[in-house]
């Protein structure tokens, strides 16, 4: 029998080598971006793309993506691609290696699992994943294999576990306003966020609001993003200080009646010492902790106050903190305040994750799920292969490990840590990747995997309320293969009964979505997309936000948010549990978002890298001068956990003790051979744990 090519199986239209008219087809963005935006991807042949453009027909995308996806083909077609499996063949954390079969690679992991299985117990294994792709079939079918083996569970702390546990102690509930009605607003705040680097879609619905309503733009942040370059009011607060401005735009909205007070009788709890507790946080209090003027805390407070069509788009950036969650919680105090949940165009939206509830339970094997097995925190990966107890929590050492969509030796807290842990002669590491990233390098069996354009996958949409499917478009370049055929060519061959181990991509999303009761893989596929809202009195919480009592909780319980609970504030307030700077370490520093690059995603293509220009630090001219700093000279920043050398750039909109690196740089750009994240720590954000990917104390120096 000869083999048909996978695109002919898959009823889409011309496959093989032969050239053929160009044609756009549907796709879904797999990237780790809240807009997941709805994809036209023009095919030129089975192998080859040409333009992405934005889905126009989508009402959330509207035909406007970002710039590095605009330029996917550079990375699609990439000559770094990886293509074939590999074994280690040099030192670890070189690069060296030689191909070999697919079956050799796959066996070759088995026995690994296996022996190390049998030396240590299951638990030793560990298959560590993130949001390289935010497909729910691909991403996350290495829990298929978590669960079924019993191998050590992970602990997703690297992104959302900090503002998850901040909005949900007030809502309660992992939803918010349709973020379409944004359009309506009259006020638009985005608070620890940079859309226009981010995701782009926000812009489009501001620029709606801005030219039909006249509507404002306030941003909110720690230095100038572009995005608080195009708002009418920018607010710029020092790191981890966010929980204090929210706190007295508080103390302003009840001392000025602009708080409404039907709203909080019906609504929230409104504890009964709420406004004796608002007394003392007034804005020269709040101005002494973020470096926000008295006079912009009042202007915003009272402008926030009076518009009953504000919606906030809460971000990410200012949770990353030791004190994010508390922060998190007083700033969705706001909406709850001022009842502006009530209007259309009013409220605030964090995510929409919960809108969906795709029933995973076949894709992740959640029937073997068994919580006594141990959940090991992804951020404190470098800890774990240290071998430090308390990470381990009091389990067997990590001796085998598989990886996807992730590259902990750049992206992860305490790089150094790091990359010691995975250069361990005992330590067996197979990766699964599409580029050869600094993990890979230390990989004992590397395996080529398929781009989103090469595979079948579900999307849901944090940031707005689209579920779509995507097939794949092009045939996978070389011997590719996609991460559901990983995870089950491994667990056959370390024996396994389960069913979901014999099913395709395309056999789990269709799975998925009849089980919760969506149209089928075909039919969603053919309709082009899902739309998941709620009705506006459940998306605005009008008949009750998530908790029990069904109200907003001013006073939440923090210890049914998190365990190390016994230090949050009862109610809305500034935390200053955080990395404080010292004589030692004068700057805070904050490593934001760079526009061309998702962490370290794109950074292998040509035109993200001339954007970007390398490793920079904004820093304050002042600063700059007293040091004797130029634009483009090597400056040396670091802590107790290393030292990296980057470049300066002198920036006037931040903090004189703040300094911004931009993106996260593979290590292979740094003279020291490791990035930005080595000067991270790995400890915990209050009370739920979460990366405090901006909350670090650094010392600058010259080289
Ligand atoms: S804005 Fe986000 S979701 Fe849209 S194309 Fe860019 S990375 Fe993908």
């Amino acid at each position: 029998m000869v083999a048909m090519p996978m695109l002919a199986r898959r009823g889409l239209s011309a496959v093989g080598f032969r050239p053929m008219t160009s044609e756009f087809l549907r796709s879904a963005c797999p990237h780790d971006c809240p807009s997941c935006c709805a994809l036209e991807v023009e095919r030129i042949d089975a192998r080859t793309i040409g333009k992405v453009r934005g889905n126009a027909a989508n009402d959330y995308t509207a035909g406007v993506i970002c710039a590095k996806v605009s330029a996917y083909k550079e990375r699609q077609h990439h000559p770094d691609r990886l293509t074939h499996p590999m074994k280690r063949v040099g030192p670890k954390g070189t690069g060296a290696f030689e191909r070999i079969s697919w079956d050799e690679a796959l066996d070759t992991v088995a026995e690994n699992f296996k022996r190390a299985e049998a030396e240590y117990g299951p638990e030793t294994v560990w298959p560590y994943h993130f949001a390289g792709t935010m497909g729910l079939v691909q991403r996350d079918s290495i829990f298929r294999l978590r669960h079924a083996f019993g191998f050590s569970r992970m602990e997703q702390t690297i992104c959302t576990a900090a503002p998850d546990a901040g909005w949900k102690a007030g809502v309660g509930a992992m939803r918010g306003a349709d973020p379409r009605e944004i359009q309506e607003s009259d006020l638009i705040v985005v608070w620890g966020g940079n859309p226009v680097s981010t995701q782009v879609n926000v812009m489009t619905h501001v620029a709606k609001a801005r030219k039909a309503r006249g509507a404002k733009l306030v941003v909110i942040d720690v230095y100038e993003t572009p995005t608080a370059s195009a708002a009418d009011i920018f607010l710029k607060v020092r790191p981890g200080t966010d929980g204090a401005l929210a706190v007295a735009i508080l103390h302003v909205l009840f001392k000025e009646g602009l708080a409404d007070r039907q709203y909080l009788a019906e609504y929230t709890d409104f504890p009964a010492d709420l406004e004796a507790h608002l007394e003392s946080r007034d804005p020269a209090w709040a101005s002494e902790i973020t470096g926000v003027p008295v006079e912009d805390i009042l202007a915003f407070a009272r402008l926030y106050g009076s518009t009953p069509k504000s919606f906030m788009r809460v971000g990410y950036g200012f949770t990353r903190s030791r004190n994010g969650p508390a922060a998190m919680h007083a700033v969705s105090c706001l909406p709850a305040a001022t009842g502006s949940w009530r209007h259309k165009g009013g409220g605030a939206l964090y995510t929409n994750r919960s809108i969906f509830g795709v029933d995973q339970s076949m894709v992740m094997a959640l029937d073997r799920f068994d919580r006594s097995v141990r959940e090991l925190d992804m951020c404190q990966i470098g800890r774990i292969l240290a071998r430090d107890e308390v990470a381990l929590k009091g389990g067997p050492p990590v001796t085998a490990m598989l990886t996807q969509n992730v590259n902990p030796a750049d992206v992860a807290p305490e790089s150094n840590l790091v990359r010691d842990g995975l250069r361990r002669d005992d330590l067996f590491l197979c990766v699964h990747e599409q580029f050869m990233t600094e993990t890979a390098k230390f990989a004992d069996i590397l395996l080529p995997a398929t781009t989103f354009l090469e595979c079948d996958d579900l999307y849901q949409g944090g940031g707005h309320i689209y579920l779509q499917v995507a097939k794949a478009i092009l045939e996978p370049l070389g011997e590719c293969r996609d991460n559901t055929a990983v995870i089950n060519g491994i667990a056959k061959r370390l024996g396994t009964d389960h069913p979901a181990f014999s099913m395709s991509a395309w056999d789990l999303i269709d799975d998925a979505l009849t089980r919760t009761g969506y149209p089928d893989a075909e039919t969603l596929h053919a309709k082009g997309w899902e739309n998941c809202v709620k009705p506006f009195e459940e998306m605005h919480f009008l008949n009750g936000f998530g908790h029990a009592d069904g109200k907003f909780h001013f006073s939440p319980d923090w210890s049914a948010v998190g365990e190390t609970h016994s230090d949050m504030p009862r109610l809305p307030d500034h935390m200053p549990a955080h990395d404080s700077s010292d004589k030692d370490h004068p700057f805070r520093m904050v490593t934001a978002p760079a526009r061309r690059f998702l962490n370290t995603s794109f950074t292998e293509m040509p035109s993200s890298l001339k954007k970007e220009r390398g490793p920079r630090a904004k820093i304050h001219p002042q600063v700059c001068a007293e040091m004797g700093l130029a634009e483009g000279d090597p400056i040396r920043v670091g802590n107790k956990r290393g030292a990296v050398t980057v470049t300066v750039e002198p920036f006037d909109e931040l903090d004189l003790n703040t300094v911004v690196v931009e993106s996260v740089w593979p290590g292979h750009h740094f003279p020291e051979g490791v990035g930005i994240n080595a000067l991270v720590s790995a400890d915990r954000a209050l009370p739920n744990g979460g990366g405090v990917f901006h909350d670090t104390a650094v010392w600058l120096a010259k080289p």
